[in-house]
């Protein structure tokens, strides 16, 4: 495997950086998480337009333009032979001698990786539904910053495969489902609405989710953007997650108790069908 760092194209199991990288001391860096799907990357541009969004709001300059890093990224899937997996770009605020305040002449670190994906044994897991668990929020503010500190994600996550569960959502204090924690969080209702958070604040606005939004038109699905509660996910109709490595994905248990008739739902299975054909697709 071929990984993309700082301007050169290594050997993916010597590629490193800095210990004094500010990602590996303070978490200052944000990273985004694209789809390849049938030899195309899946929403590149929602993608990048996030990244832009992360990295302004942590005052990080992008460590080459938008075009050279549309390049790059293309490059890297090309030299690992990716047809169908994902892609993994980070970038940090750079090397520089541990200090809280902002180095003052530091470039930003870049990492590109790309990674083959079974689809077959993605689409076996659809077919038999995830199970999650919730977790109480226990996360700062601005998650909707797609920031590389992910210890509180870590732990849930941590803690639904010791459950035996695939997802833990993160549950508000008053029982709401905030999201979960690499993924967004969805249900159906029972008169066939589908129903997400709004993503203003509280959540990462996820590029699945927001693509998912225009299947759901195209497919002409009402649609509630308003929070639900762990009670009214347990007796919904359908529950399912979102992200660029799951696409929509049932869920077919919460917190041991199961979703319906416990079986992957029929509105979460043809967005999961649909959305390849609405995504923006470009050629890898
Ligand atoms: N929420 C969180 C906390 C995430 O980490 C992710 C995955 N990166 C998502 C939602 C889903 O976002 P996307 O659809 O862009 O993968």
């Amino acid at each position: 495997r071929i990984a993309y760092v700082n301007g050169r194209y290594v050997a993916h199991a010597e590629a490193s950086v800095h210990i004094e990288d500010r990602g590996y001391q303070f978490a200052d860096g944000v990273y985004e998480v694209c789809e390849v799907a049938r030899g195309y990357i899946v929403d590149m541009k929602r993608h990048l337009d996030r990244l832009d969004r992360s990295l302004r709001e942590l005052s990080i300059a992008w460590p080459m333009n938008r075009a050279a890093m549309e390049i790059v990224i293309v490059e890297v899937i090309r030299r690992n032979r990716v047809k169908n997996g994902l892609v993994y770009l980070q970038v940090t605020r750079g090397v520089a001698s541990r200090d809280f305040l902002f180095p003052a002449d530091t470039r930003p670190s870049v990492v590109i990786t790309a990674k083959k994906v079974d689809p077959a044994a993605l689409a076996k897991r659809a077919e038999n539904g995830i199970k999650v668990i919730t977790v109480p929020e226990n996360r700062w503010d601005r998650v909707d910053i797609k920031s590389v500190g992910l210890l509180p994600n870590v732990l849930a996550k941590q803690k639904a495969n010791e459950a035996g569960a695939h997802e833990a959502w993160f549950v508000d204090a008053d029982g709401t489902v905030k999201e979960g924690g690499s993924s967004n969080a969805w249900i159906v209702t029972g008169d066939g609405a589908l129903v997400t958070r709004p993503a203003e604040h509280g959540i990462l606005r996820g590029i699945t989710r927001t693509t998912l939004l225009d299947v759901a038109a195209k497919l002409g699905l009402r649609v509630e953007e308003r929070g639900f509660t762990v009670a009214e996910a347990k007796a919904a109709r359908e529950a399912f997650i979102s992200s660029a490595t799951t696409l929509a994905m049932p869920v077919v248990a919460i917190d041991g108790d199961p979703v319906a008739n416990g079986h992957p739902g029929s509105v979460a299975l043809s967005l999961r069908q649909a959305f390849f054909d609405i995504a923006e697709k470009r050629p890898a």
